[in-house]
């Protein structure tokens, strides 16, 4: 069921519960700013979800609210899980969803980074 994306936060959300240790995850990296695991639905080869560590509804949030250690932080930790999963020779996709039009499902600020195949152009719906 999609979000609206615009908050308030919700602390039941699945990733809060997540981060909180409520809900397991097969985590692939946890730092002080994010924490990534693989998604439960994987729609490519690599699915992996990166999450702050804060309560961000949305990129908008995120950006708006989080220190900027917070956000540098948050961001290099992205970029440093796309090396270390060995996307960057052959590439990858990042994807912030926000709201309805995006389907976006879970209101805690997250990218999704998927690799591992030729995904093909950016949308195909
Ligand atoms: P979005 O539509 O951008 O909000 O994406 C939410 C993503 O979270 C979807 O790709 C789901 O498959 C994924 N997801 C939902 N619950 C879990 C979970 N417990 N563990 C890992 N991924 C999940």
């Amino acid at each position: 069921m999609p979000v609206n994306g615009l908050g308030p936060y919700d602390d039941q959300n699945i990733f809060a519960r997540i981060l909180r240790g409520e809900i397991p995850c097969k985590r692939v990296a946890e730092d002080e700013f994010a924490l990534a695991f693989h998604d439960i639905a994987p729609q490519a080869p690599v699915h992996v979800l990166v999450i702050p560590k804060g309560r961000y509804v949305s990129l908008a949030d995120f950006t708006a609210k989080a220190s900027d250690a917070e956000i540098a932080g948050f961001f290099r930790a992205v970029g440093r899980i796309a090396k270390e999963l060995d996307l960057e020779t052959q590439g990858y996709r990042l994807i912030a969803n926000m709201g309805p039009h995006s389907n976006q499902e879970v209101p805690h600020f997250h990218v999704h980074l998927m690799g591992g195949r030729d995904l093909g152009r950016m949308l195909v719906a």
